[in-house]
């Protein structure tokens, strides 16, 4: 049995999470096989050898892929696992943005059902995977002979980035399905971590009442080696933009520690951070929900309390 994982990129380095859905793929048990679809990514396919317990690393070099376009890159997939030689049982990817593009359309191609942001697997057919924003957990039984899988990162702890040494395989077939072009893309370009890979978060809400305002976050951040994140109020207000946004029609993070600043606690926004390992908030409502998921709270005006923080980090 075989595992089919889709490894992400951007041509020149393999994203952080890749080595989570590995997890999951060595949770479900069997050969891990990474593809690496793009154009001119050798570095990329030799990282991925490196990954610890992948088996073989296939690399479909060819400019059609260069952009991860779902139009190419999932007949590609599809194509590989069916053939009969191959073996797959599995097909996962990273539920992030270019996952959640792909794999729905591996999943039509091949005629099942996705399954969508696993965070447990129970056995090769049966996963945990969070309904109704996180608030329960469904577990999910698939008889379909290809199971197709989007895995949340948060839920697998990644692994070792080092110590595999995986052939390396060319694939020459290209599937370019002639139909999208890749025109351009705007990245938002920081010198903080990035949010999802972030080991420290630092987040603001309504209560920080302009962007400006952030200055202050972005203060302690810098002294944390923190990312910045925010809630839907504090993006929908215009104070930071919305690839900041955490919760449920944000980014799911669950950092080491997260620092909840002016943030009431919605269960929108809890599901995007509640698995957080240890949560922080600073409210000045003593009846704020946030202080139900904290492990610590601080009943505060943020204004005194921040700057208090900061000047103690030095
Ligand atoms: C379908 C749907 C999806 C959604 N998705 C998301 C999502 O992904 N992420 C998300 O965050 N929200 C999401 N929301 C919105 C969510 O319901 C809340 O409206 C939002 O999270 C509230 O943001 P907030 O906590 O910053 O604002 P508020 O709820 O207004 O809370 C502000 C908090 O700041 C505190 N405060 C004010 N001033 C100070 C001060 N000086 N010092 C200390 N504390 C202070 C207040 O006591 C208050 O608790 C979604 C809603 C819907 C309906």
């Amino acid at each position: 049995m075989a595992i089919l994982v889709l490894a992400e990129h951007n041509n020149a380095a393999l994203a952080a999470a890749t080595l989570n859905t590995v997890a999951a793929a060595q949770a479900i048990g069997g050969d891990i096989h990474l593809l690496v679809a793009g154009s001119g990514c050798a570095a990329v396919a030799e990282a991925a050898a490196q990954v610890a317990g992948v088996g073989k690393v296939l690399v479909a070099d060819q400019a059609a892929y260069a952009n991860q376009l779902p139009e190419n890159l999932a007949p590609l997939i599809a194509q590989l696992a069916q053939e009969p030689g191959n073996g797959y049982r599995h097909v996962l990817a990273a539920a992030t943005t270019t996952g959640k593009n792909v794999l729905p359309r591996v999943a039509a191609l091949l005629d099942v059902d996705q399954i969508s942001e696993i965070v447990k697997v129970i056995d090769a057919d049966t996963f945990q995977r969070p309904i109704y924003a996180g608030n329960a957990i469904a577990t999910v039984q698939s008889s379909a002979a290809i199971k197709v899988i989007t895995v949340r990162g948060t839920g697998f702890d990644a692994v070792a980035a080092e110590g595999g040494s995986a052939a390396i395989e060319s694939i020459a077939s290209i599937t370019d399905a002639g139909i999208s072009a890749f025109v351009g893309e705007e990245l938002a370009k920081s010198e903080r971590p990035e949010l999802t890979a972030a080991k420290i978060i630092v987040s603001g809400g309504r209560g920080m009442q302009n962007g400006d305002n952030f200055a202050l976050l972005y203060g302690v951040a810098d002294k944390l080696g923190a990312a910045v994140g925010a809630s839907r109020a504090a993006v929908d207000a215009g104070f930071v933009p919305n690839d900041m946004q955490v919760g449920q029609t944000g980014k799911i993070v669950a950092p080491q520690l997260y620092v909840a600043v002016g943030i009431s606690g919605a269960i929108q926004h809890l599901a995007g951070m509640k698995d957080s390992k240890v949560i922080v908030a600073i409210n000045k409502d003593e009846e704020a929900p946030i202080f139900q998921v904290a492990d610590y709270g601080l009943v505060a005006d943020l204004f005194e309390a921040v700057p208090e923080l900061s000047s103690l980090l030095g």
